[in-house]
């Protein structure tokens, strides 16, 4: 017995993480006590621990209570073979390692026993656990190291797509009571989003500049489908229906832009009081490319103007001055920089963005002079101002048709509620275009 009589504590699997993942062949569950046998059959092989810094286990007792010490912590997983749920390695998410930073981060670490190697069931199990680390936990980074010449594990990190980072000559490696050289790789989420998956291929309308007869793009709008995995396109301005169906033919989803005041005829009105500058250019292109693209059910995406548009186009109408028809204390034109946000929204129970973002409020920045009034049929509001403003909006016959009067693609980068927004709108494009 190599037991030491100390009181061994189990933490138990808890909350988000007591999850069972399964990929083609093979089970993620938690370890159990009842895995000691398998864990000690395996665990006793030199090859298996020595390439990954721990000795071979010395009996079952140890293995038992690496066990309950080690493996039930509740970021690590138990790879079972699907046919007969048997432990045959382990994998882990750990936290606060020396190589993560933020609790948004985590090293990727991972074993498996000699029978079963070079069958690819290691990078099968890791792709599922990387998977879930970003999609599930939100995490930001991946980090994985292997000491050198375990060139079994480098080609794990590999074909997750993993990218070198840093070489260290002088690793303490306690167990083995040595120092090794180990290699560190790393995987974004970003890069993580780009990888193995369709980019789904997102038109953004672009905007205009009347006074140099220009087209022209803020970089953000692309930048935030970027990182949340699409591909952005600008698209042209034309008012050519076979133009516009083409266009639509070929992208997965598209994104209205802010800018430019809604012409009134677009919702039947003749009275223009208080409205600004309206773009004829645009709003030609604009509602066709709309009326197509819910035809075919593709995802869209409104941004302050594009939610004023989606609105117009839809059966709805506009305040065309929000000062002068419904003049309030919430500041809705606020002052650079918009990064920052100037009011609060309230998420409404039954809207998708409360659904997404799991919150009540939601502070945002505002930046616009015309508002709904009358909220298009078929239509439902998700987020509503202190001053009563519907300001953010969804269909929910559709797949994915959602649109906010603030700007997420300029609030600053860190927020989470932004990110989401973005991939949620992404995720829905690459559904699309998986279907299609
Ligand atoms: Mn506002």
């Amino acid at each position: 017995m190599r037991t030491n009589g100390k009181n061994v504590r189990v933490r138990r699997t808890i909350g988000l993480e007591k999850h069972m993942l399964q990929t083609e062949r093979l089970i993620l569950r938690p370890w159990e006590e009842s895995d000691a046998e398998a864990l000690f059959e395996y665990a006793k092989d030199p090859a298996v621990g020595t390439p990954a810094g721990w000795p071979p286990h010395q009996s079952f007792e140890e293995s038992r209570e690496i066990l309950r010490r080690v493996l039930m912590r509740d970021e690590t997983f138990a790879v079972c073979r699907k046919e007969d749920n048997r432990a045959i390695g382990s994998i882990s998410l750990k936290r606060d390692t020396d190589l993560t930073f933020g609790a948004d981060e985590r090293e990727l670490g991972y074993w498996l026993a000699k029978p079963f190697w070079g069958q690819g069931l290691m990078p099968e199990a890791a792709k599922e656990l990387i998977r879930y680390g970003f999609e599930e936990l939100g995490l930001s980074r991946i980090w994985a190291g292997y000491y050198d010449g375990n060139s079994k594990s480098r080609r794990v990190q590999e074909k997750c797509g993993f990218r070198y980072q840093s070489t260290d000559t002088g690793i303490d490696v306690p167990l083995m009571h040595e120092t090794r050289t180990g290699h560190t790789n790393v995987l974004t989420r970003e890069e993580w989003l780009r990888q193995g998956k369709k980019h789904p291929l997102i038109g953004v309308t672009a905007l205009y500049d009347a006074e140099l007869e220009s087209l022209w793009m803020m970089p953000a709008y692309l930048e935030r489908i970027r990182e949340a995995g699409g591909t952005p396109i600008l698209l042209p301005m034309t008012a050519d229906e076979s133009e516009i169906a083409q266009l639509v033919s070929v992208l997965d989803g598209i994104l209205f832009a802010g800018g430019q005041d809604v012409s009134p005829a677009l919702y039947e009105t003749t009275d223009e009081t208080g409205t600004v500058q309206p773009c004829p250019q645009r709003d030609a292109f604009e509602p066709t490319l709309l009326r197509l693209a819910l035809k075919k059910d593709l995802p869209v995406f409104g941004i302050c103007r594009g939610l004023q548009l989606i609105n117009a186009c839809c059966g709805g109408d506009l305040y065309q001055d929000l000062p002068l028809q419904r003049p309030s204390d919430v500041c809705h034109r606020q002052e650079r920089p918009y990064t920052d946000p100037v009011h609060t929204v309230t998420l409404t129970a039954d809207g998708g963005l409360r659904a997404l973002l799991g919150t009540e409020t939601l502070a945002v920045n505002s930046c616009h002079h015309q508002a709904i009034r009358t909220l298009a049929p078929g239509f439902r509001a998700t987020a509503i101002t202190p001053d009563g403003l519907m300001e953010a909006i969804e269909k929910p016959d559709a797949p994915f048709v959602w649109a906010v009067q603030w700007h997420p693609e300029m609030l600053s980068q860190s927020d989470a509620a932004s990110r989401k927004l973005f991939e949620r709108f992404v995720q829905a494009c690459r559904e699309r275009a998986n279907r299609a």
